[in-house]
């Protein structure tokens, strides 16, 4: 018996969109990406405040993106120290150029192995996909039904508010 999706909301800032494009333009016709930055408000709700970008040890090509994990896990750091302990990782971003902003099965085995990884803190990551040159994102959430009695767990599309 399939369980109803649950309705989760995000605000990005529009300088993150304008920051995710910027980059993802400057890369093509290769994939970028990078970490999403922010908060939860709720269970449902998320603010994407910041971006950290691919990092300089990132490795782009057309159909591919591997970030700088150690550079991530240091601006991670920082950021979490400068925001007074209130901003941190909540997901990733990447590009898809020329293409589509929905997932590849790549893509939804990385936001499932996120959500399972402790390092990561966040056990409900989102996942933004933009597919430059065409203004078009869409961001991914990952949810574990396995609390809801079903076997399944579940990744689904959020909502998405842009906030100046
Ligand atoms: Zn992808």
């Amino acid at each position: 018996m399939e369980l109803k999706t649950y309705e989760v909301k995000v605000w990005v800032s529009d300088i993150v969109i304008q920051e995710i494009f910027q980059e993802g333009r400057n890369k093509l016709p290769n994939e970028t990406g990078g970490v999403l930055v922010g908060y939860k408000t709720s269970d449902t709700e998320f603010v994407v405040t910041k971006i950290i970008g691919p990092g300089p040890k990132a490795i782009h090509r057309r159909s591919s993106f591997l970030p700088d994990q150690e550079f991530h896990e240091a601006e991670i750091a920082k950021v979490y120290l400068d925001s007074g302990c209130c901003e941190t990782y909540i997901g990733d971003w990447h590009t898809h150029p020329y293409s589509t902003a929905y997932l590849s099965g790549q893509d939804r085995s990385t936001l499932r192995k996120i959500a399972k990884y402790k390092r990561a803190r966040i056990s409900t990551p989102i996942m933004l996909v933009a597919a430059p040159p065409q203004l078009v994102f869409k961001i991914w959430t990952y949810r574990n039904k396995r609390k809801c009695a079903s076997l399944f767990d579940e990744i689904f599309e959020t909502h998405i508010n842009v906030y100046r």
